[in-house]
């Protein structure tokens, strides 16, 4: 059914960054650790403490900044957001406001439709995380409520796209896109369910025709893409549905629950927080001279589509292959490994999206702990190359290089994988299956030619799969016809 109505969704999204240190304090960022136990007076917010800049934090606000076209401004501000909440020690949080490092950027995603669409980028700005509350959640705390600063000052980049996305699809393309643009730039370690990457998603609909937008409700904090996607189906057909009843879309913060796959109200416009933005006068303006933004330039590493175009083009590899091998940093450059020891652009294809990507998922490991090196699968497939083994004796090798981490040599040595190459024995094998089948041997003369593959599958058995598949061919051959 068509829809009477248009979507129009603006997504927000917090992205954590993997610098080892906090964006205001020298403490550290890592994850898991005993609560309070990375904190100080900056990011406790006790009084007269002074914010320094990371330097750190601009360099990969400027990286992102370029990395989605955007203008990377040569001033701009840091703000104080006020409000109350536990979590926050000061009363407020250091953000940026009126002029952030970058505006005016836009990335590219493909539609369902097919073909390119251009998704605006209004702004990225570089803000502190706030601290975590939490609620009773061990048998001792049952009764009251804890805080952990350790993840107080943490940096965070906010990325606001435009609303220019009009389907659920479209923004998890869009979302998808980002995700992998700042794991390959490395300014964020991607985790969405550690929270590192989390998306707030702004939802209207609207009469098509109509030019100004309808009432948007903002749904809060989603932290995967199967979630975005549930959330915002929901959410346009409540808004629809409340439109075609007569009633009205009202302005509101929502949240999604994943175990009902609903939204619900959190808090309406009007209890909506002011927060009287204004700049921090403990921070000065931050200045970035072009320089600095080309010494962050030359640091960029090659980006998806780049890498995409360059495997298909260099490799010669179909664009299904280039897209499956460069959604992942880490799988992109294990298969960039593989080619450029083995020289076979599209054989390593095939075993990265095959064999290696089945151990990964079967046993659910992540690439930096594969057991298989790129120096060990382009030495297996040398020895495919050499006839050593056959294609069929590989996929074995394989197996024990990953159970073991023993290279390809060493298991066909201790296996006795060695293909069989030697005429003599060969011969001997065909002529003792031929001798085995004369009935099939009279059905291959008589013109059924199809029998050959019978033969064939008869000797290599005999042989357990050593012998070379293409010499059992032709003596099969040699021997029937003559
Ligand atoms: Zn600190």
């Amino acid at each position: 059914m068509i829809s009477k109505y248009e979507t129009v969704i603006g997504l927000e999204v917090h992205v954590q960054l993997t610098t080892d240190t906090k964006i205001f304090c020298g403490c550290s960022t890592r994850f898991g650790e005993a609560p309070n136990s990375q904190t100080c007076p900056v990011c406790l917010g006790l009084p007269g403490a002074l914010p320094v800049l990371n330097k750190k934090v601009v360099d990969f606000a400027i990286l992102t900044g370029l990395a989605t076209n955007c203008r990377i401004a040569p001033r701009s501000i840091f703000a104080r957001k006020n409000y109350f909440y536990p979590d926050l020690p000061k009363g407020y949080q250091i953000s940026q406001y009126e002029l952030p490092i970058c505006e005016h950027g836009r990335l590219d995603i493909e539609t369902e439709e097919g073909g390119p669409k251009s998704i605006g980028i209004t702004r990225i700005h570089m803000e502190e995380d706030a601290g975590k509350s939490m609620h009773g959640e061990t048998p001792e705390t049952a009764n009251s409520s804890l805080v952990d600063l350790n993840r107080a000052c943490t940096p965070l980049l906010e990325i606001v796209s435009e609303p220019d996305m009009r389907s659920a699809d479209e923004a998890i393309a869009y979302l998808k896109k980002l995700h992998q643009i700042v794991v390959y730039l490395g300014v964020c370690d991607g985790s969405m369910e550690q929270g590192s990457f989390r998306c707030d998603a702004n939802v209207s609909v609207r009469p098509h025709g109509q030019a100004r937008f309808g009432t948007r409700a903002e749904i809060k904090n989603i932290n995967s893409f199967r979630f975005i996607k549930q959330a915002i189906e929901y959410e346009v057909e409540r808004q629809v549905d409340l439109i075609e009843d007569g009633g009205h879309v009202v302005q509101e913060t929502r949240l999604f629950d994943p175990d009902t796959g609903m939204t619900r109200s959190m808090r309406s416009k009007e209890e909506a927080h002011d927060y009287r933005y204004f700049p921090d006068p403990d921070l000065v303006p931050l200045v970035i001279k072009e320089d600095w933004i080309e010494r962050v330039r030359t640091r960029m590493p090659e980006l998806p589509e780049a890498k995409m175009e360059r495997f298909m083009r260099d490799y010669k590899i179909p664009a299904y292959d280039a897209e499956v091998l460069t959604a992942d940093r880490l799988l992109a450059e294990y298969y960039d490994a593989c080619v450029k020891l083995h020289g076979g652009g599209k054989v390593c294809a095939n075993w990265v999206m095959g064999e290696v990507t089945r151990g990964f998922n079967e046993q659910g490991i992540a690439i930096a702990d594969c057991p298989v090196t790129p120096e060990m699968l382009a030495g297996m497939l040398k020895r495919i190359d050499d006839n050593t083994i056959s294609g069929k004796i590989a996929k074995k090798v394989f197996d024990a290089m990953w159970s073991t981490g023993k290279d390809a040599d060493t298991i066909i040595e201790e296996q006795g994988l060695k293909q069989v190459t030697d005429t003599g024995a060969i011969e001997a094998m065909v002529d003792e299956i031929l001798a085995a089948n004369p009935d099939q041997v009279e059905e291959f003369r008589g013109g059924k030619e199809k029998v050959l593959g019978f033969f064939v599958g008869q000797v290599m058995k005999a042989s357990k799969g050593k012998a070379n598949p293409g010499m059992v061919n032709e003596l099969l051959r040699k021997k029937l016809q003559g």
